[in-house]
This record gives C-alpha cells, sequence and structure tokens, in this order.
C-alpha cells in the first residue's frame, strides 16, 4: 500500500490533474493506492480573503464564491464526459451553496472566529477531492472517495488542531480493513474535533494528512508529488543554482522544513520516521526525475551540508540586564509567558554571562509577546534590574542543515566568513543542539544576498560569480565587454569564475538586468535604456545587493570617482581605470583604502599607470614580501613616447599630436598629457602604493611646453599654438641630436623627491630604445640595488587597458 500526496499546483486544474490521474493509474497497477488531494491552487488562500471580507461586511466576498464555484465547475466539465456531468455539476454547486450560506452568516454578524474559518476553508479540500474522485471512477471503477474529517480526530485548537493518534490510528486502520478498493480518495489538510466540528491541520497540511494515514497503515511508501524536483539545497525560487537532493535523512528533512523548505510541512516527517516509512518527494510535472528519497539510512555524500533553508518575517526580542545573572528561573519566566500566548519560539540564544537572552518569533507574535514579557518582568523593570525588552522587526533566520556537520571543524567560521565578506550583518547566531543545523539571524533585506553566497560557498564547486556594474563604455569599455563576451566559457569552465554584467551605462543611458545583460546585444539594450544618473546607478546597485558585486570604472570622470565610497561602504568593490581618486589628496585616497579594508571590499586600479602592465601589483607585491622602494625611473606615458618617437625633421610636432588623438593614445583633451599632469598623477600613485605619503603639488613639473600653449581654452586653439610654437618644439629635437640622445618624458622619484619633465636620454640608458607607445619603470629596491626590478611593455591603448580591468576583476574572482 502506498499513500501518494498531490498539491495544489499539481492539481491546479484540469490539465494538471490528468497528470495526476495518470501517475496513481499507473501505480494502482501493482499496489492498493491511497490518494491524499490539496484544493486546487491558490482556493485556501482565497477563501481566506472571502470570509475575511465577509465578515468585515464587504459583498465583494460574493465575487471571490463566484469565481471559486467557475474554476471548479470548468475543472469538472473538462474531466468528466458530458453525459455523466449533470449530477456532479449539481453536487459541486450544493456545497458551494453551503459555503455561500457560512459566508453570508459571517456577513450578517460581521465576525469570524477560529472555528468558523477552519470550516469555511475546510471546502476547498472538499471540493478538490470530490472532483478528482470522480473524474478517477470515470476509467478505474475500483476506487472510491472518503471524507478524512472521518478518519482524521483532533482537539479543537482551530487553525491547527493537535491530532489524537490513538482514535486517528483506529479509524483508519477499521476504514481500510473493510476497504477493499484500489484507490481511494481523501481531502488533505482536513480533521475535525471529537465532538464532529471541522478542524484543519495548519496551512500546508495536506501533508501531514498523507503522513498520517500512511504511519496508521503501515504503508510502503509516502509519494509527496509536487512542482519541483525534489527538496533542493535551497528555496530554487530564491537560488538559481539550488538543486535537488537526492537522500537525506529524516532528520535532515525534518530540519530544513522547520527553517523553511515549504516543500515539506515540518510535522509531516514524525508519522513515518516512527515507522520508517520512506518518504519520496517527486515532480507531477516530471515524474521522470528521481526526485528526494528520505529514509532513516541516505547514502553517504562528502558535503556535510545538505542544505540551506531559511524563515521570513521573524522579530527578535531580547531580554536583557543585571537582574537576570544567576538568578534561576528568568528563561523559565520567559518562556512561561510566551507559552500562554501560545507563541512559538523559533530560536533561542543566551549569552554565557546570562546577562541577556534573546528569542526569535513570528513578526505577527512580536506585539502580544512585547507587551506580555515586560508584563511578566514587571517588578524587575520597575526596579531597573532588567530592562524593557528590546523589539528588533523584519529579520530573517537563515540554517544551514546536515546531519554530519557535527564531525566537521571549521563550518561555522566558513559559513560567517562568507557572509561577513559580503557585507550581511549577523544579528545573532545559534547552533542546534542537536549540532544539525547552524541558525543565524540578518536583515530580511539581505536574504537572497546570503543564501546564494552560502549556497556558492558550500555547494557549488567553488564556482564564484561575480557581479559586474560597468560605467563608461567608450573605447575601452566596449573592448572590455568584447573580451568579457569571448572569454567567460573559459572562466567558468577553468577558474571557476561566473562572471556577469547586471548594468551598463554610458553618459546618456543606463541599463540594469538582474539576471545578466546578454553581452551580444548590450549596445542596443543600452540605446533604449533609461536616462543615466550617477545617484541613481547607485542607488540601484544598493538595492539589488548582490553578492560579489564590483562596480567597474571605464571613465575619466570626477563625478564618478566620488562615487567609490559609497560603494566600498556597501562592500561592493571597485575596479578603475580613472585616475582621479588615487591621485587625489592624500587623505581621500587613504580614506579609500581604509574603506576597501573595513568592509572587505577590493579597490583595484592596476591600469591606473601603464594600462594593462602589472605595475601596481609588482608594487605591492614587493611591498607585502618586505622589500622598500627607494628609487623609481619611468616612462609612463604611452602618448607622450609616442609622440617624441615620432617628432623629427620630417613630422612636426603638431602632425604628430594630432595623429595620436586619432590613434586614441591621448586623453580627449591632449594637454592632460603634453602638460605632463597625465604623469604626474601615475607617480604619484606608485610612490603612494610604495608606502609614502606624497600630494600632486609636491612633485616638481616643469613643462616642455611654452606658457601659451597650456593658456589655450579648447583643442583648436591649443593645436594653433603647437604650429604657432613649431620652432620651439625643434629646437628640442635639434637640442636632442646634437647631444647624441633621444627625448623621452621621464617620471622620477628618488630621497623622497619626485619630479616629472622631458629629458634627453643618452644610448647607454635602457630608456634610450623605448618603442612606439611602450611605457618603463625601474624600480630600485633594497633587494634590487644596482639592476633594478624593470618592467616594460605596451602602456597605452584600448585593448590592453580593458584586459587589465579584466585582469583586475579576475584577481577579485581568485580570492
Ligand atoms: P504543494 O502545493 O505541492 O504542497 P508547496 O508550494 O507547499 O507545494 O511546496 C513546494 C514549493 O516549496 C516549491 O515550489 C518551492 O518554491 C518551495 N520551496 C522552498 N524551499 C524549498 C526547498 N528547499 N526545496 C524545494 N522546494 C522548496
Ligand atoms: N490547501 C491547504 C493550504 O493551502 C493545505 C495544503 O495545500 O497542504 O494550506
Ligand atoms: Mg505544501
Amino acid at each position: 500500500m502506498k499513500v501518494l500526496k498531490f498539491g495544489g499546483t499539481s492539481v491546479a486544474n484540469a490539465t494538471n490533474i490528468k497528470l495526476v490521474l495518470d501517475i496513481v493509474a499507473n501505480k494502482a497497477k501493482q499496489d492498493k493506492i491511497i490518494v491524499v488531494v490539496s484544493a486546487l491552487s491558490k482556493v485556501t488562500d482565497t477563501l481566506h480573503l472571502a470570509a475575511a471580507k465577509a465578515a468585515a461586511n464587504d459583498e465583494s466576498f460574493k465575487e471571490i464564491i463566484a469565481d471559486i464555484e467557475k474554476m471548479h465547475l470548468d475543472t469538472l466539465k473538462q474531466l468528466i464526459p458530458v453525459s455523466e456531468q449533470s449530477g456532479l455539476l449539481s453536487h459541486v454547486k450544493r456545497i458551494i451553496n453551503h459555503l455561500e450560506t457560512l459566508l453570508d452568516g459571517c456577513y450578517l454578524l460581521g465576525e469570524l472566529s477560529a472555528r468558523t474559518l477552519d470550516t469555511i476553508l475546510s471546502f476547498g479540500e472538499l471540493l478538490s477531492s470530490y472532483i478528482i474522485a470522480e473524474a478517477l471512477k470515470q476509467n478505474l471503477k475500483s476506487s472510491s472517495y472518503k471524507d478524512s474529517r472521518e478518519l482524521i480526530r483532533t482537539n479543537n485548537n482551530f487553525g491547527k488542531a493537535t491530532v489524537n493518534f490513538d482514535v486517528t490510528n483506529l479509524l483508519i486502520a477499521e476504514f481500510f480493513s473493510f476497504n477493499k478498493d484500489q484507490v481511494v480518495v481523501m481531502p488533505g489538510f482536513i480533521s475535525s474535533s471529537t465532538d464532529g466540528i471541522s478542524t484543519t491541520l495548519g496551512r500546508g497540511g495536506s501533508d501531514y494528512t498523507a503522513a498520517i494515514v500512511a504511519a496508521a497503515l503501515d504503508a510502503s511508501d509516502l509519494e509527496i508529488w509536487t512542482d519541483v524536483n525534489g527538496m533542493f539545497t535551497a528555496n530554487p525560487k530564491i537560488v538559481k543554482q539550488a538543486q535537488p537532493i537526492a537522500t537525506i535523512s529524516y532528520q535532515e528533512a525534518m530540519e530544513l522544513s522547520h527553517f523553511g523548505a515549504k516543500v515539506l510541512y515540518p510535522p509531516t516527517i514524525q508519522p513515518v520516521l516512527q515507522k520508517n516509512i520512506p518518504l519520496y518527494i517527486k515532480n507531477t510535472f516530471s515524474p521522470e526525475e528521481e526526485g528526494t528519497y528520505i529514509s532513516n539510512n541516505p547514502i553517504a555524500t562528502t558535503n556535510p551540508v545538505k542544505g540551506i533553508s531559511h524563515i521570513e518575517k521573524i522579530t527578535l526580542i531580547t531580554l536583557e540586564g543585571s537582574g537576570m545573572i544567576g538568578v534561576t528561573g528568568s528563561s523559565k519566566r520567559l518562556f512561561e509567558v510566551l507559552s500562554q500566548m501560545h507563541i512559538n519560539v523559533i530560536f533561542i540564544t543566551q549569552a554565557s554571562s546570562e546577562h541577556s537572552i534573546c528569542i526569535g518569533i513570528q513578526n505577527e507574535d512580536a506585539e502580544i509577546a512585547e507587551i506580555a514579557i515586560n508584563k511578566a518582568f514587571e517588578i524587575e523593570i520597575d526596579q531597573n534590574k532588567v530592562d524593557p525588552c528590546i523589539v528588533e522587526q523584519n529579520l530573517c533566520i537563515i540554517a544551514l542543515v546536515g546531519e554530519n556537520m557535527k564531525n566537521h571543524q571549521g563550518l561555522s567560521g566558513k559559513m560567517f566568513s562568507t557572509l561577513g565578506k559580503n557585507n550581511v550583518n549577523i544579528r545573532a547566531i545559534a547552533q542546534g543542539a542537536s549540532e544539525r543545523n547552524i541558525s543565524a539571524v540578518i536583515n530580511e533585506r539581505d536574504v537572497k544576498k546570503a543564501l546564494n553566497t552560502l549556497h556558492e560557498r558550500f555547494f557549488e564547486d567553488n564556482t564564484k560569480q561575480l557581479n559586474l556594474f560597468v560605467m563608461g563604455v567608450g573605447n575601452v569599455g566596449e573592448k572590455f565587454m568584447e573580451q568579457i563576451n569571448q572569454q567567460r566559457k573559459f572562466l567558468k569552465e577553468n577558474l571557476k569564475i561566473n562572471l556577469r554584467i547586471i548594468a551598463v551605462s554610458n553618459s546618456r543611458k543606463m541599463h540594469f538586468d538582474e539576471d545578466g545583460i546578454d553581452l551580444k546585444t548590450w549596445q542596443a539594450v543600452l540605446a533604449d535604456g533609461e536616462p543615466a544618473s550617477q545617484q541613481e546607478f547607485v542607488s540601484k546597485v544598493k538595492k539589488l545587493n548582490l553578492r560579489n558585486s564590483i562596480f567597474v570604472d571605464i571613465t575619466a570622470n570626477q563625478g564618478v570617482s566620488q562615487l567609490y565610497e559609497q560603494f566600498l561602504k556597501e562592500s561592493v568593490g571597485v575596479v578603475t581605470c580613472n585616475k582621479i581618486a588615487c591621485a587625489s589628496e592624500f587623505s581621500n585616497y587613504k580614506h579609500l583604502k581604509n574603506l576597501s579594508r573595513q568592509y572587505n571590499a577590493p579597490f583595484l586600479f592596476e591600469t591606473n599607470v601603464g594600462a594593462g602592465l602589472p605595475i601596481i601589483d609588482t608594487v605591492k607585491n614587493l611591498i607585502a614580501s618586505g622589500d622598500k622602494v627607494n628609487k623609481i625611473q619611468a616612462v609612463l606615458s604611452g602618448s607622450l613616447n609616442f609622440i617624441f618617437n615620432n617628432f623629427d625633421e620630417k613630422n612636426s610636432f603638431h602632425d604628430v599630436v594630432k595623429e595620436a588623438g586619432v590613434q586614441g593614445f591621448t586623453e580627449p583633451d591632449p594637454t592632460i598629457d603634453l602638460s605632463g599632469i597625465d604623469v604626474a598623477r601615475k607617480i604619484l600613485i606608485l610612490i603612494r602604493e610604495s608606502g609614502y605619503t606624497m600630494d600632486i603639488e609636491e612633485i616638481a613639473n616643469e613643462s616642455f611646453l611654452p606658457p601659451a600653449c597650456l593658456q589655450t581654452k579648447s583643442n583648436e586653439e591649443f593645436f594653433a599654438s603647437l604650429i604657432e610654437y613649431a620652432a620651439h618644439f625643434d629646437g628640442i629635437y635639434q637640442e636632442a641630436l646634437s647631444k647624441d640622445s633621444r627625448l623621452k618624458y621621464v617620471a622620477q622619484f628618488e630621497n623622497g623627491k619626485a619630479s616629472v619633465g622631458l629629458q634627453f636620454i643618452p644610448k647607454d640608458h635602457p630608456f634610450y630604445n623605448l618603442e612606439g607607445k611602450d611605457n618603463i619603470v625601474l624600480f630600485y629596491t633594497d633587494r634590487y640595488v644596482d639592476q633594478p626590478l624593470l618592467i616594460k611593455g605596451a602602456g597605452a591603448g584600448a585593448a590592453v587597458t580593458a584586459s587589465g580591468i579584466f585582469a583586475d576583476v579576475i584577481r577579485i574572482g581568485n580570492v
């Protein structure tokens, strides 16, 4: 004998019910089957709403009932041949009439007692089970219907009645000892009190009905048929990567369901556990899927964590005060008062000092609990021995569950460091005495992030999802997107990094997509995006609150650089090629670095110096390994290098600068490069990263440009001035020739002093042969004394800069 339970979505309409009938017919070939059914999807909620409206004197309950009637009549018509329909339709109408009479009563009295509500809610299952039993009879003559209220007896705790197992087990055994039908259909969820009044077993209680029947009859299996492929490693609606759990112990399943895995109503396990009846969770819509097998001896897995679940709408109540220390009975009194008020305590922690005790309850119980506790401790509160209780609402409990967790060290450490890294604030922690769960109370707004991060950490084979928010998609940004598109698959397979672009923005438009923007069509989507706004961008990133979020700044904009602080404070990493922040006042640079440390949010800017060349990373490694940078000599401007490498008798200074602009080697405003400001910023950043304190004004910058060129107000004026002062530039060139040297724009740091400027570089110097737009840096350190550490290579260009930004992103992924 098997008991099969089908949930609300499985019986939502005629199409679904046909799937159910097929499954039942198949199983009934080998075994006697008891089918327990829920109400049609959402009907219980709708009945609840109708009852509340009627009691509030709102006539619209009638429309709701009309909808319910239509839904059931339609379903019946689609399942039963026309010739058989009339009697059945009248029966359904009679049931609905009865329901309407009850609701009219509520309407007239303006009242809805718990007892009446249970009777009203029972109609959902009464209707569904009647229709399904009749539909089954069409093809299976040996089938019948039994009203569960005649078999399951409870006390009269309406809303969630307690089963009297002695009576119930006897009634069930007795009925089935006579019933010889191959299939019996029963309504789930409903029962009756010893005096015959309808009661219910609590929301979601049809699972429990099935377990009660299975246990009473020593069934060979209990199968819970629902709309997902089993019990998942986390709620599949919130964690997309969640996977069905193949096998799990009763205790683990119970723990997961207690902590919110709605797929199984928590009391369901107890009856089948006692009888050691295997429990399966199966998907009505994919019956061929394995589902989950719950038993006493699940197959051992290497992962000690079986699943992660959560309960929403939690309130924490903390009672504290010196009066609680060493006073026996404070906790007893606290729990007594809660029990008197029928308040379910979901979570408990007590500091070992006994100075405070903290409990987690449902939000809806908070108000009553607060009043009751303060009343119970009135005297102590008056005497200032205990404080009035502290109430914090809108929290949520998340729990890691697994039988084997107790044999593994460091799991809670892993759990809390993972949450901490993602800026999830933990309000309270508890480890179940069974050591089958570790639970934490967090803010409701963090729940999605927390579940996903923990899931990634414990179940996803160390795959890390990085969520990027990209601002600036000009030359470099476009290349960056292109490179990500090319490398995504490789990164996922080889480095276990799953890169997603959640937002892109240029100065006009921005576009967000929580599921990741398609990298092939991002340009079109952005063109249709909403108007760009930096503040709105920040707010959206905060609101999405995704794990491993990274803001990528590919602009040269001051305003954008001022957003970093807000991101870092939210533990959102920042990767930037924009030099403005790191070259701003030292205090700001330091502040950002500190925020990065404090909030565990990476702040990387490798491309600020030498585009994609690993210069900053090298300095960091030198310093971290205990070296000291004493002197830096560098050619750091790809654009100036290009200009001075191409400037000769044939090509005028003006033409070469123009050409550099056309090729994208200069900043949009070429004076930023030619004035030396850009190089000064770069050496400043290197000096700071080497551990020295310095500001931009301290860097000597002797410009090779005549002052008039620098005072121009537009690019046109600037270029005109280059023609006007052609003789000045030719003079510099001739001087270099006469000294048998080449012109290089050099940045220097030595003895605490820094300078940038044009230099005549002789033949034997390492800079002499520097070609094209290459950069070169020489680090003289305690370890590299005579022969400097040298880094050289292409230091400008969209592709290399984009790959440098990309490398920073990967660095974050590899942490
Ligand atoms: P039914 O109506 O069949 O009883 P429920 O809605 O009560 O179905 O339970 C199934 C739902 O439980 C799933 O659709 C899923 O959204 C939710 N759920 C929450 N946590 C889990 C989990 N860990 N595994 C599977 N489903 C879960
Ligand atoms: N129909 C009831 C409810 O929605 C019982 C169940 O579906 O398990 O709570
Ligand atoms: Mg359910």
